[in-house]
């Protein structure tokens, strides 16, 4: 990394929060450095799409370098960061250390299993395209193996999909698998008996999307049961084997899918002290985005947890909204710093939540308006179009839904495997 004479400002992850700050950032005269261990943003509001085979992953996703063309103050690196050393200002990383003068982590979280090894090991996260894409496949994989399984009870396990996680992903992903049941199934396997896929979504609590009102809660339980879903309430998987699941109250569903939706937890880093971590693994921070106990290393997004925020004394949600106003406030203020003036503490302007669960059926929450159907679905498909990075995803996912409307179909039913698992299962290989 070059020395130019500037400050350097090293933000380690470029999701929403990342990103934003890297774009105020750029603006003033500090070197930015951003590092991901991946060269591209995913949005994943749509990763359900990418899933059920309704959106290419490349729609969702946006090369980090080519956001930030023609800034010579920006540089990218492709790495993980494995640890801090706050002291002595740098970041280790498999491809050397970078020295830092001021850090921004950025760096979101992960699938939680709660510690249990079989929902590790056999259920599907979905929180990166890659799981997206590994979802697509073992979808449409098992598809074909029921096509060749003629016992019933057997490819009842290929058809049948379990979500575990009643929270807007769960539902999201149980609308769209219900409606590729209705209009896909019939066309593209004419052999199978659609009406033999079975969807559950199983929530613990008592009703749906913990995080929005009653009103939503209850209409997405009726538009999913309208779909055909079965919505499991108050009940809990407790175990899974890649075969059975086992809920709490001894009711077992067999099913060789199981989509685990219920939960996440902070990304570590390790070389912080343990006690800036709070609940749910996220980094204490205060009004100013700085963690606990560190007057140069920042916290933004998903991981972290911000105090004294009156209205939101759990923290702010875990939403895209969040971390694109925390990464705006933060780099604001390292542009108001670099003039002398005062910085602002961060305060969250709630925009409301959406949630779809299929054609013309979503749930909106607004600051001072609620309404489910169809204008909610409208907006739904606004909000998720303006907020996608580059105006050539914008313009392919809003094609791919107009001619998703039009014509009950989504075109993308390909089974692409990575190439090192085809070349060891053609090869027979076992390094
Ligand atoms: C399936 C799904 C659906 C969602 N739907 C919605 C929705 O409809 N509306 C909404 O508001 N929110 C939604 N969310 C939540 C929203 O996506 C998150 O709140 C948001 O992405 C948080 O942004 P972030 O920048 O904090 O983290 P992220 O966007 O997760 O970005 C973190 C970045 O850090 C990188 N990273 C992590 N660890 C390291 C490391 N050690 N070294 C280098 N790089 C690292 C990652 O590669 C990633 O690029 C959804 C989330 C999921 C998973």
């Amino acid at each position: 990394m070059p020395e130019t004479g500037q400050e350097r400002v090293v933000i380690v992850g470029g999701g929403f929060a990342g990103l934003e700050l890297a774009r105020q950032l750029v603006k003033g005269p500090y070197q930015v450095v951003l590092l991901d261990k991946n060269n591209y943003h995913q949005f994943q509001p749509l990763l359900y799409q990418v899933a059920t085979a309704g959106l290419e992953p490349s729609s969702i996703a946006f090369p980090l370098r080519k956001l930030f063309q023609n800034r010579p103050n920006f540089y990218f690196r492709m790495t993980e960061v494995l640890a801090v050393h706050p002291d002595e200002k740098y970041l280790e990383t498999p491809r050397g250390i970078v020295w830092f003068d001021y850090l921004v982590l950025a760096i979101g979280a992960r699938t939680n299993f709660f510690g249990n090894e079989h929902f590790a090991c056999h259920a599907i996260p979905m929180k990166s395209i890659s799981e997206a894409l590994y979802l697509r496949n073992a979808i449409l994989d098992d598809l074909e193996a029921a096509l060749t399984t003629p016992e019933y009870d057997r490819r009842q396990g290929f058809v049948d999909i379990v979500i575990v996680g009643g929270g807007p992903t769960g539902v999201e992903l149980a609308g769209a698998l219900a409606e590729m049941r209705h209009w896909i199934l019939p066309k593209d396997y004419p052999e199978l008996d659609a009406s033999e896929m079975d969807i559950y979504l199983v929530q613990s609590g008592k009703r749906l999307l913990p995080g929005m009102s009653e009103e939503a809660a209850a209409k997405s339980l009726e538009f999913l049961q309208s779909l055909g879903v079965h919505v499991v309430l108050g009940d809990r998987v407790v175990d899974y084997d890649g075969e059975w699941v086992t809920l709490k109250s001894g009711r077992k569903i067999y099913s060789k899918k199981v989509i685990w939706a219920a939960g996440i937890t902070g990304n570590r880093v390790k070389g912080l002290d343990s006690s800036v971590l709070t609940r749910g693994n996220r980094l204490q921070v205060d009004a100013l985005h700085r963690v606990k106990g560190y007057d140069h290393i920042f916290a933004i997004g998903d991981i972290a947890l911000m105090e004294g925020d009156p209205d939101w004394p759990e923290g702010h949600p875990q939403v895209a909204q969040a971390a694109i106003q925390q990464g705006h406030n933060l780099g604001r203020n390292f542009l108001r710093k670099a003039k002398g003036k005062d910085l602002k503490p961060f305060r969250y302007k709630d925009k409301g939540a959406l949630a779809t669960i299929g054609r013309n059926k979503a749930v909106a929450d607004l600051p001072f308006w609620k309404t489910q159907g169809w204008i909610a679905w409208a907006l739904w498909l606004f909000v998720h179009l303006f907020a996608l990075v580059g105006s050539k995803n914008k313009v392919f996912v809003f094609l791919n839904w107009v001619w998703n409307y039009i014509t009950y179909d989504q075109s993308l039913r390909l089974i692409i495997r990575p190439w090192l698992r085809k070349r060891k299962e053609e090869r027979d290989l076992t390094c």
